[in-house]
This record gives C-alpha cells, sequence and structure tokens, in this order.
C-alpha cells in the first residue's frame, strides 16, 4: 500500500490531473466527503487528507509515503536546513505555483525606511522566509507570526509590513496593500519518505516516474 498525503484546496485540485495521467482516480471528492482517508482506482494507492503544513511532517515520520507540498511550507517545516531528515525531494511539479512577496500599505514609505535603517514590524506566517530575507538585507525587523488573514495586520496598525504568499496579486488590491519585494517563486513538490522509498522501491519508483511523465511541460 502506497499512502500519498495531500492537502485541500489548490494542491488537492492541481494534483489530480497529475494523478489521472498516471492512472489513478480518487474515488471520493475531499470538498464533499468528511473522509480523511480516500480510495483510488488502484487498491495499493489511497489518498490521506491533511494541512497544508502537516504535509512534510506526515511524509517525515512514514504516515505516508509520499506527499505534494509547497516550497513555502517545506521551507517553513525547516527541509531545507537539516530539520526535514528522512524527506527526499525528488520532483519540483510546476503546480500551485505563487510567489513569497513583501506587502505594505499604499501610502507606507517602505523604501525610505529601508534606507534609513528602521527597524520594521513584520506579520506573516513565513517567519523563517521572512528572516532569512531581511537578515541578508541587513533590515532589521521584529517578526509577528499570524496564521492567517496577514493582509489585516498593516490596516489594523499591527505591523508595517506582511510577507505572505501573492499568485494574481487580487488580494493585496483588494486591500490597499502594494507589493514591495519579491522574495522567491514557490511551486509544489513531491516529496517522498526515505525509509518507504527502500521498502517499498518498486511501487514509489513508479509513482515518481509517473508524476514526472505527467509534469513534464508543466514545470518548465
Ligand atoms: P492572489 O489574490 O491571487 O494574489 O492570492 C493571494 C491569496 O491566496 C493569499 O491569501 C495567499 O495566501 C493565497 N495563495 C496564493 N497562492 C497560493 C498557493 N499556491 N498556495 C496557497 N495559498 C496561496
Amino acid at each position: 500500500m502506497i499512502t500519498l498525503a495531500l492537502s485541500k484546496g489548490r494542491i488537492f485540485e492541481e494534483t489530480v490531473p497529475l494523478l489521472r495521467a498516471a492512472g489513478i482516480e480518487v474515488l471520493d471528492d475531499p470538498e464533499r466527503s468528511r473522509k480523511l482517508i480516500l480510495a483510488t482506482n488502484q487498491p495499493e494507492v489511497r489518498v490521506v487528507i491533511v494541512r497544508a503544513t502537516d504535509v512534510p511532517t506526515y511524509v517525515q515520520y512514514g504516515g505516508a509515503d509520499v506527499g505534494v507540498t509547497g516550497l513555502d511550507t517545506l521551507i517553513e517545516h525547516g527541509a531545507d536546513w537539516g530539520g526535514g531528515a528522512g524527506l527526499y525531494q525528488p520532483l519540483d511539479l510546476g503546480i500551485a505555483k505563487c510567489r513569497v512577496s513583501v506587502a505594505v500599505r499604499a501610502d507606507f514609505d517602505y523604501a525610505s525606511a529601508v534606507r534609513q535603517g528602521s527597524r520594521l514590524r513584520v506579520a506573516t506566517k513565513y517567519v523563517n522566509i521572512a528572516r532569512e530575507f531581511f537578515a541578508a538585507k541587513g533590515v532589521h525587523v521584529d517578526l509577528i507570526k499570524l496564521y492567517g488573514s496577514m493582509e489585516l495586520a498593516p490596516l489594523t496598525g499591527l505591523a508595517d509590513a506582511i510577507v505572505d504568499l501573492v499568485s494574481t496579486g487580487n488580494t493585496l488590491k483588494a486591500n490597499q496593500l502594494v507589493e514591495v519585494e519579491r522574495i522567491m517563486d514557490i511551486s509544489s513538490r513531491l516529496v517522498v519518505n526515505q525509509a518507504a522509498l527502500k521498502l517499498k522501491q518498486q511501487a514509489i519508483r513508479g509513482v515518481i516516474d509517473a508524476f514526472a511523465a505527467a509534469t513534464k511541460g508543466t514545470s518548465a
């Protein structure tokens, strides 16, 4: 049995066509069903629905053999700094593309604040990414960890700036915020439990190869 960890929403929706191309049909819709374990048309493959931030944890500790997760989530999990031991990242799937950016209120002069060496209050869910970015720029920041609705922070005076995911930019615009720096481009990655890769080598190699073939063209 191969267990694949996915999160609801964009990652699930954009992974389904890749699974289909690999001959795997998920038999339930997580938006309609309350089931957390979803069967597929292949008796030896099942999907578990977990929170996006829990996908690396499930795969790292073997609750799932493989998973699909954003690069942002992987970095925050610590996968790039050795905290993700046991996680193998074989593929950029080229899906759920977006970027991590810094945004401020339209009337906040970010460039002057940075030039003058002001201490900035930055609200974000992505504290590792934000800490690294501002440290590399030599900007002093007080980071405020939030779990959602980051756009509210500059509007209520909680913070001067936010670090958040931006796709079309519509959410920022609707809240009178402007993007002032692009920190990094994000896409979703296939992650694999290293022990599972050894123990179920043939089956997992098959899944990786099928994803690789299905991804050709989307990740370019
Ligand atoms: P947008 O209005 O298209 O710029 O999208 C921004 C909103 O969608 C923000 O609240 C983001 O947190 C969220 N978002 C954008 N892209 C992604 C993604 N690939 N994965 C998860 N959330 C995203």
